[in-house]
Parts: C-alpha cells; structure tokens; sequence
C-alpha cells in the first residue's frame, strides 16, 4: 500500500490516534486465540483497523451450525479449516495486514511459545480451560489479554494487563465447567468482539483508559450494561507473587 492509499484508507480515523498511534497498529502483531464468533468478528475489525499483523490460532474446521455467528465462514468454505478461510477473507479484504492461520490447539506445551510471538491476545475461546491457560502465558510473558465470554443473549469482558490489575485466574479461582454446544445469537459475540477491538485498538495506538479490573457485563435480554469491579488476588497462582 503506498503511503498515499495508506493516509486514505484510514483517513476517517487518523485524527482520533494520530499518525503515531496508527503507526503502532501498523507494528503491532495481534494474535486471536480462537476464530469463531468472537474471533471471526474481532479480526475483521483489527484487520478493519490497520492492526499489521493478525495471528489465527484455531485448530477447527468450518460446519454448517457455525454459521450463525462465526461471520467469515460462508456456505462454500463448509469442511475447511477456519484458519485459512478466514485468512483468506481477511487478506482479500485489507492487503495491509499480513495473517498468520496456526491450526492448532493451545496446550500448556505450546502455549507459551504461540503467546510469545504477539504483542496483544484476544480471548476468542469458547472453553475456560484454554482461556486460563492462555491467560497463564500472557501474566508470564508480560502480554495485554483481551477477555471475553458468550452465552445466550449475554456476554463478559474484562481487559488484563500484566502488573496493572487483575488477571483472569483472579477472577475465577476455579475454571467454570465447560458446556458444550451453547446456545448464542450471533449479535452476542459480535458486541463483545467489538468491545475487545476497541480495547485492544486504544492499547495498541495508547489512547483512552482500558476496562483493566472492571468486568463488564452484558445482559441482551434486558438490553442492560453494569459491571462489577474484579481485584486482583494477592495468593493468585497466576499474577499473585
Ligand atoms: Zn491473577
């Protein structure tokens, strides 16, 4: 992209971060962790955003009863592996941003070597195992993690950011049972993954106040926002010291 295309393409949002603050987007590698309804609508919008490199890691393949949320995954891409559909789509989409599809699983054996490789991780899990785990590298390794959760017409999300605040292990000492097969309306994860590009777009170009410590909740049935306030736990077998 010459710099001319460059300065036009993100003409409508240079004055809110600054030719500075784009720049950093333009360095920064973000990885998702994670690519179905939150992941699929998160990179679209980090890709959207000029984020310069995006890093899928999700080991699944595209089925037909993912296609009420995970938005990058069309009738034609049924049976192939999300990582490369959605690179695909989302190179297409923004040429700026250079993708990386890992299709694999994060275990406690590769986790922190995937985590090592990005400068900020969005939470695009549907289970909390992986999550503590992910959230486990990124305290260790200093990363910013962008939290967030789905079910049903409600969602979460909370920003960490190592040594500033609580980490994900201070909020659930203990991992919640996974659930398989949720039921989600599409719009759900979409918001939440809106709330954690624009968290992760004002760490990245340094503006604003990230949600670090504040669990903000989402409940669509009533259209009601709140949030509780999460401290940071002095024996966390995460963060704590
Ligand atoms: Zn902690």
């Amino acid at each position: 992209m010459s710099v001319r295309e460059w300065l036009q393409r993100y003409d409508r949002q240079l004055k809110l971060l600054g030719i500075e603050g784009q720049e950093r987007l333009r360095h920064a590698r973000v990885m998702v962790v994670g690519v179905g309804g939150l992941g699929c609508a998160a990179s679209l919008y980090l890709a959207a955003a000029g984020v310069g490199e995006i890093l899928l890691v999700d080991p699944e393949r595209v089925e037909l009863s993912n296609l009420n949320r995970q938005v990058l995954y069309w009738i034609r891409d049924l049976g192939r592996l999300k990582v490369e559909v959605a690179a695909h789509k989302l190179t297409e989409f923004n040429p700026g941003v250079k993708i990386h599809a890992l299709a694999t699983r994060v275990t406690p054996d590769n986790v922190e070597e995937i985590v090592s490789k990005a400068d900020l991780v969005i939470d695009g899990l549907d289970n909390w195992e992986a999550r503590l785990l992910v959230n486990d590298a990124c305290v260790k390794l200093r990363k910013p993690f962008i939290h967030a959760a789905v079910e049903g017409f409600r969602g979460q999300m909370m920003v960490v950011i190592p040594g500033e605040g609580p980490c994900l292990q201070c909020l659930v000492s203990r991992p919640p049972p996974s659930r398989a097969r949720l039921q989600v309306l599409g719009a759900t994860p979409c918001l939440m993954a809106m709330m954690q590009v624009t968290e992760a777009v004002k760490i990245l170009a340094g503006v604003g106040e990230p949600a670090v410590g504040r669990l903000i909740l989402y409940d669509g049935y009533r259209m009601e926002f709140s949030e509780v306030k999460v401290r940071r736990m002095p024996d966390c077998p995460s963060c704590g010291a």
